[in-house]
């Protein structure tokens, strides 16, 4: 007789921050919780996050704050779990934070490893069960199906939740493999587009030395949009913060602005440059209106013939924006249509869904972490109470 198919009461499938909240609160009804994780390790995505600073979420108004959402439908669950909540939650797992001048929220420590190992201590010592190298390979009648270490293994969970992230950075785990298992068995899903990506530029030779440099004090312009903000001149082209601030506007029309003194009018620019020795070079000129070594290369790069005309609307042709898998996250995945309000899949009753692997877009500056521990939340609660309604309590 074939051996049956272990039963557990929650399985949680991918151990991203999505996955591990929801596992959380699983855990903490006093459900029976199995994690699976295709990775040899848990959370790469969220340990590389933290890499460069990890932003857990933004210090603002709630209004403000959902406002950098694409989606309505995350509303009430941000407002069930936001800033503060998760401000709140990484203080619980003993991490002090600071705020920084813009609102971003980090860890004093910046990384992302001694959260995750005190999240996984507590969620061990709370019940949860993690397996690594358990890669779910798609549904067989009522049954998931996983490629183990042991050989092809099938579960039947009483709930599932589904929290397999994006399609970006695939080397971390999040392949995107799983859409056309759920395409399947019936669920929508919105093609995927790159989100929070750099963009490549044809540089010539004459930009080489500034490769890896910050742009710094710039406003950044594409159409109506102007944001203030920090980018990097790579190899490539351009990518960091500032440009993701305005990603959406460029992913469209290619076509990005600078304004390289942002706090000078066009008068004033004019009215320095006149008081200067009229022998001077393009270079002093330009480093003593305040443009630094990167900004002059710039300037020389799409402006040589006429240096001083374009210093605030200097034109960037961008060819395009990077290739899906090098994105800091994702718009596309699961569609809204596809879900109930409590995030569980209309085609796979029992099934819900969490995290990056939902439609839905936003920049960097914490806002991506935050929803996806706040979807997290949302699906374990929900989970719980189909547990609940299954077997309510004896009287
Ligand atoms: C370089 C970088 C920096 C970032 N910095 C920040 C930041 O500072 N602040 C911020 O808010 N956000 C940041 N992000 C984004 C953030 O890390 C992600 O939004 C977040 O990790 C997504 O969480 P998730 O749980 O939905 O998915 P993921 O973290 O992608 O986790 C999904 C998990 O599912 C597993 N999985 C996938 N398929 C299977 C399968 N078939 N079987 C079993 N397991 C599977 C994967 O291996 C993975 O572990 C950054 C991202 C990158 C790439």
């Amino acid at each position: 007789m074939p051996p049956q198919p272990e039963a557990p009461q929650a399985l949680v499938i991918g151990a991203g921050p999505a996955g591990l909240m929801a596992a959380e609160e699983l855990a903490k009804a006093g459900v029976q919780t199995l994690v699976v994780e295709a990775k040899p390790t848990v959370a790469r995505k969220f340990l590389m996050a933290g890499k460069s600073g990890l932003n857990v979420t933004k210090d603002e108004a709630e209004e403000s704050f959902v406002s950098r959402y694409d989606t309505p439908h995350l509303r009430p669950i941000l407002a069930d779990f936001g800033p503060q909540d998760v401000q709140d939650w990484c203080r619980s797992l003993g991490q002090d934070l600071y705020t920084g001048s813009s609102g971003r929220v980090f860890p004093v420590a910046m990384k992302a490893s001694p959260l995750l190992r005190a999240w996984v201590q507590r969620l061990t010592a709370q019940g949860v069960e993690i397996r690594t190298r358990w890669r779910w390979t798609g549904v067989d009648g009522s049954a998931l199906t996983f490629d183990t270490p042991s050989g092809p293994q099938t579960l039947t969970p009483k709930v599932t939740i589904l929290a397999l992230g994006g399609a970006s950075w695939s080397r971390l785990g999040s392949d995107g493999a799983w859409v056309s298992w759920l395409r399947d068995k019936g669920v929508q899903i919105t093609d995927w587009r790159p989100a929070n990506m750099g963009f490549r530029v044809d540089w010539s030779s004459h930009m080489t030395p500034v490769f890896g440099q910050p742009v710094k004090g710039t406003a950044l312009l594409a159409g109506n949009h102007r944001e203030r903000g920090e980018f990097v001149i790579s190899a490539k082209g351009v990518e960091g913060g500032g440009i993701y601030s305005i990603y959406k506007y460029l992913r469209d029309a290619y076509t990005l602005t600078l304004d390289l003194l942002p706090d000078l009018d066009e008068d004033e620019i004019t009215r320095r440059l006149a008081k200067m020795k009229p022998g001077e070079s393009t270079t002093n000129r330009l480093r003593k209106l305040g443009l630094d070594r990167t900004q002059i290369a710039l300037v020389m790069e799409f402006s040589r013939t006429e240096p001083f005309a374009r210093l605030k609307h200097l034109p960037i042709p961008l060819q395009g924006p990077n290739p899906l898998d090098e994105a800091i996250s994702v718009a596309g995945g699961v569609a809204w249509e596809a879900v109930t309000p409590d995030l569980e899949l209309k085609a796979l009753p029992n099934t819900f869904v969490a995290g990056e692997m939902l439609d839905w877009e936003a920049p960097t500056g914490g806002y991506l972490l935050t929803a996806c521990w706040a979807t997290g939340r949302w699906a374990g609660q929900a989970a719980v109470r189909r547990l609940q309604q299954a077997s309510p309590p004896r009287t």
